[in-house]
């Protein structure tokens, strides 16, 4: 396998681009996808989000397109606008030293602006299907030039209905084009429609042997992307590791992390492919005699390196594939010592978690974020060992004379405290506080993940139900506009839907008085994700229905709904 992004043959201004976002070197899934695409063939990747998916098809596309042809030239089909648009930012990061113009159209987002877009020249397109579909039919999409093809998620895309809308496009794209299909799994209509649609694709899957991992200590939080930096503060804060390496995806998260944790405070530096030789000797070096704390450091960085007594191992970015967790979280618990391996969770790697368990064999527990009482509670503990010790060692002579002395004037826990306080002036988590364990709020609550609350809803795809069921009674029965519901999950029993957290209220009302396909349904706030079942081991049952609640009147049934135009929030 290729260990540079040079030898995939990408060009001077691809390379540049990758350079400056910090990619050291191609993750699995690019190694063996990037050649092949190069090389105009059709591409089935199985791979989830977190492996680096994206510019495994990207990088190939964005090489294709013609820079001087103002014409739409590849189309990138995802299952949701949030999905959209973060493709065509990493798009336009990858291509910006090739002038690329890329163009996401969703769902939701005024037509007016996407019209004007395709009219000034876009030459990449990433859309959720029924707004791609809307702008074909209206003429504003010409397809004439498209080459090259992306389905994104081709599951998802499957579970939120929108397969036959995907048919219809693919049909509408000429047939001389290169069709790359990416997706988690592959369940029989998304082969099918590989088989109908790509020619003599290559599947390429980052499925591997077991791997075995050492008997570390394995964790892991759920944290939004934009709550990581707290997250990891608190769990320094509560694990107090004696020596930590914390792993990032690239250089620059490396620099940017470690620059952070410095000014909040902690001793730590970077280790990662920029630095001299010498710098890298003089930072391991530190590191080694206990003068840094922490070491931050790309996989790239770590590579090789054998390093005794490290605490603790945390995965700000979980690593890309299994094998690098493996390798990350087998440099603690070296020698007999216990280790604990941790790693940070966004909502959207979730899958690839599971991955890494499946094929590492590794339990990774679930946890809750230290709360500030946690926090506070671990450092009035480990005061006390500290001082047990110290009294242990003995050899306080010159400190007692002064104690007695000062005893003749004050009470003598009162200035035990203040000896202890005036200590605490010299940490960096500042003077002791008393947090009330009741009134704590965790770090970061999971109830709402940027403003989005989900919810549980008792009925799914055996029900009949679809997202635009879920859209339309929520729409109409809640009067909120559909376009502010954001991401819905249906499962063969239940399904779940994020909502805007001021309207969370509102729909769990008006929710309790409709029903949904026919059926009585409740929606409830779901089960925050820590706690809950993985995905794939989410129970096939139906689960118990009203758990505990009282018995509610009969409810009316919700008023016809339509498909909404354009499916507002999806596409
Ligand atoms: P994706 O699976 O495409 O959503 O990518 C997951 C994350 O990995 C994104 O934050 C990318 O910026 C990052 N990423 C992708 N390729 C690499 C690479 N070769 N080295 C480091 N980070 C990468």
């Amino acid at each position: 396998m290729p260990d540079t992004f040079a030898e995939l043959g990408l060009s001077e201004p691809i390379l540049k681009a990758i350079s400056d976002l910090g990619y050291e070197a191609p993750t699995p899934i690019q190694a063996q996808t990037i050649g092949l695409l190069m090389q105009g063939g059709d591409v089935i990747g199985q791979a989830q989000t977190g492996t680096g998916k994206t510019a495994a098809f990207a990088l190939p596309m964005l090489e294709r397109v013609d820079p001087a042809l103002r014409q739409v030239q590849a189309i990138v089909l995802a299952p949701t606008r949030e999905l959209a648009v973060q493709v065509a930012e990493a798009c336009h990061k990858y291509g910006r030293y090739r002038g690329i113009s890329v163009l996401p159209v969703y769902g939701g987002q005024p037509i007016d602006r996407q019209l004007r877009g395709l009219r000034q020249g876009a030459q990449v397109v990433i859309g959720t299907p029924g707004r791609v579909m809307d702008h074909i039919r209206r003429g504003s999409l010409d397809l004439s030039h498209v080459c090259y093809v992306v389905l994104d998620e081709a599951d998802e895309m499957l579970d939120m209905g929108f397969i036959e809308d995907i048919e219809w496009i693919l049909q509408h794209v000429p047939a001389d084009r290169q069709t790359a299909l990416f997706s988690a799994t592959m369940p029989q209509p998304i082969r099918a429609l590989a088989q109908k649609y790509m020619r003599d694709p290559v599947t390429v899957s980052i499925e591997r042997e077991q791997l075995t991992v050492p008997t570390t200590e394995q964790t892991y939080y759920d944290v939004a992307p934009s709550a990581k930096l707290n997250a990891v503060s608190a769990i320094l804060d509560h694990e107090m590791p004696g020596a930590a390496i914390i792993f990032t995806r690239t250089k620059l998260a490396a620099s940017e992390l470690t620059e952070s944790l410095s000014g909040r405070g902690y001793s730590v530096d970077a280790l990662h492919g920029d630095l001299s030789q010498a710098a890298r000797d003089s930072v391991m070096r530190r590191f080694r005699d206990g003068q840094l704390e922490i070491l931050v450091a790309t996989d790239v960085a770590a590579r090789g390196l054998d390093i005794e007594n490290v605490s603790h191992v945390i995965n700000y970015d979980i690593p890309n594939d299994p094998e690098a967790y493996v390798h990350r979280i087998g440099r603690t618990g070296r020698a007999g010592r216990t280790g604990a391996a941790i790693t940070l969770v966004t909502p959207r790697e979730r899958r690839l978690l599971k991955d890494i368990e499946r094929m590492s064999g590794a339990r990774i527990r679930p946890m809750k974020l230290p709360t500030r009482a946690d926090v506070a509670a671990r450092r009035v503990e480990a005061l006390k060992t500290s001082i047990r010790d110290r009294v242990q060692q003995g050899d306080l002579e010159p400190y007692l004379v002064l104690v007695q002395g000062l005893g003749e004037e004050l009470d003598l826990a009162e200035v035990a405290a203040a000896a202890l306080s005036l200590a605490a002036t010299a940490d960096r988590r500042g003077p002791l506080v008393m947090v009330e364990p009741e009134e704590e709020t965790p770090a970061e609550t999971p109830k709402s993940v940027n403003g989005m609350v989900r919810l549980f809803i008792d009925a799914g795809r055996k029900d009949g139900v679809r997202p635009a069921d879920i859209v339309g009674a929520i729409a109409n029965e809640a009067s909120i506009p559909g376009r502010a519901i954001g991401a819905i999950d249906i499962y063969d029993r239940f399904s779940f839907v994020e909502i805007p957290e001021r309207y969370v209220d509102d729909v769990l009302a008006a929710m309790s008085r409709t029903t949904l396909k026919g059926h009585d349904v409740t929606f409830k706030v779901a089960i925050p994700r820590e706690s809950q079942a993985p995905r794939e081991d989410l129970p096939r049952r139906r689960p118990p229905r009203d758990s505990g609640a009282p018995s509610r009147p009969a409810r009316r049934p919700m008023r016809p709904t339509h498909r909404p135009p354009g499916r507002p929030g999806r596409g």
